[in-house]
């Protein structure tokens, strides 16, 4: 009889897990400049399998065991190489997805695990041809002796990873990035600056490829913009961070920097991405003095802030970021308020506060590079006297070389200008383009 029973609950097993299916309960699209990103929200794990086929081009991703329960149709795919996705479900369970691509492009694809709120999910990226748009950058510096200081300003989170959600569902990834933006715009607007935007828009960019985007920049100074969060609504103030070489300054600063870094979790990092150098980087010597260098600028961040805000710490806070782990550039975390709070997350969607804010950030940057400039720079010819000439007279214009699958509309979205005004600035009245071609991209 025992036996009987066990036989019948391993039938009712196998049923239920035939049964069972995993579904897909979202689909969510996000272009990046190098690449665009599809990702799947799942019920449970899976397994997967791609497929490329020409001819036209396509991409077949068989999800096994699967069903789907979401909407594709509301997808857009604009200045991707996808321009369509179809579905169907394959005898035996399977679920099969097919993108129709423009392009034989290059694709990897992986699975993030369900931690916290998070389901699994499924990643798909198809990654862009042709030399990337950052490298290029660099190769249009000018060589002169009195060159710009380069600020990388980055917006945390972003695409997938929403940061922080405030009352009335606002996003951190959305007021940090409206805030990086007035503070590219100030710094612009001063003659001795040029900007680096890591995120230019809303798609997920990996903690160390943050950092070496801004290497690749060869960026004077890094500044990663956040607001913070809190279980308790009552926490309120800005505050700013540095990387620690030891442990962090407070119990506090400890939990912030585990948080930030669960970034990669949530925003969907490929293995390939992880960080591979990070273990020898804090024995390096440049690492003090950049690290020095990011005390001093953050003390005088936190004097122009506590003219707009509240400081949550009257000193600037250490712990170990993973963002701000570039051994050579002075870097900082500045957590512009609680986006928890509900008073304090009202002034972070507010234009004004996000003004000021930019402005205080700024103001503190600014004081620091005319104080202590580097030495090739515009700002050390200013200080000692020199006349700043021969430079170009550039007023915010960049040249801007095309390269191997380039398209003007993936040029307008990594240099934030409307396609519209790039086509005007350099009289195209279409959209082809050709490698090596010099185009002017306008001030933003
Ligand atoms: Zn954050």
């Amino acid at each position: 009889m025992k036996r009987i029973n066990s036989v019948v609950l391993a039938c009712l097993l196998g049923l239920t897990a035939a049964v069972q299916a995993a579904e897909v309960r979202d689909v969510r699209f996000w272009r990046a400049p190098d690449h665009s990103r599809v990702v799947f929200d799942l019920s449970g794990p899976v397994t997967h399998e791609l497929i490329t086929l020409s001819n036209p081009h396509r991409l077949v991703i068989d999800i096994q065991n699967t069903k789907l329960a979401a909407d594709t149709q509301k997808l857009q795919f604009a200045n991707s190489p996808v321009t369509g996705l179809r579905h169907a479900d394959k005898p035996g369970g399977a679920l099969r997805i097919v993108f129709d691509l423009s392009a034989d492009v290059q694709v990897r694809s992986f699975l993030l695990a369900a931690s916290g709120d998070l389901h699994d999910r499924l990643v798909v990226d198809f990654l862009d041809k042709g030399e990337s748009v950052e490298a290029q950058v660099i190769k249009s510096v000018e060589t002169s002796s009195q060159r710009d200081v380069v600020i990388a300003i980055d917006a945390g989170h972003g695409g997938e990873d929403p940061g922080a959600i405030g009352p009335g569902r606002v996003k951190e990834k959305d007021v940090v990035f409206q805030i990086a933006s007035r503070l590219k715009e100030r710094f612009e607007r001063k003659k001795g600056y040029r900007v680096v935007m890591i995120r230019n828009g809303d798609y997920y960019v990996g903690l160390a490829k943050r950092r070496d985007l801004a290497r690749k920049a060869q960026a004077d100074f890094f500044v990663s913009i956040h607001a913070d969060a809190f279980t308790n609504p009552q926490a309120n103030g800005s505050s700013v961070y540095a990387l620690s070489k030891r442990g962090a300054t407070s119990a506090s600063a400890r939990i912030l920097a585990q948080r930030e870094n669960d970034a990669d979790l949530v925003g969907g990092v490929s293995l390939s991405d992880k960080d591979q150098v990070l273990a020898g980087v804090l024995t390096d010597l440049s690492m003090t003095a950049s690290l020095d260098a990011s005390l001093s600028v953050g003390a005088q961040l936190l004097g122009e802030m506590s003219k707009i805000s509240r400081l949550h710490s009257k000193r600037v806070e250490q712990a170990g970021f993973a963002v701000l782990k570039s051994p050579d550039i002075p870097s900082l975390l500045v957590e512009t308020g609680f986006i928890s709070n509900p008073g304090e997350a009202s002034k972070l969607k507010s234009s004004s506060y996000q003004s000021n804010m930019a402005l205080a950030i700024f103001e503190g940057i600014d004081r620091y590079f005319r104080e202590s400039p580097p030495p090739d720079t515009y700002f050390a010819a200013l200080k000692r006297g020199d006349t700043p000439g021969g430079r170009p007279a550039t007023a915010g214009v960049r040249e801007y070389t095309i390269a191997r699958g380039d398209t003007l509309s993936g040029i307008a979205l990594r240099y934030n200008v409307p396609l519209s005004d790039l086509q005007r600035h350099n009289q195209l009245s279409g959209s082809s383009i050709r490698v090596g071609q010099k185009i002017q991209i306008p001030a933003s």
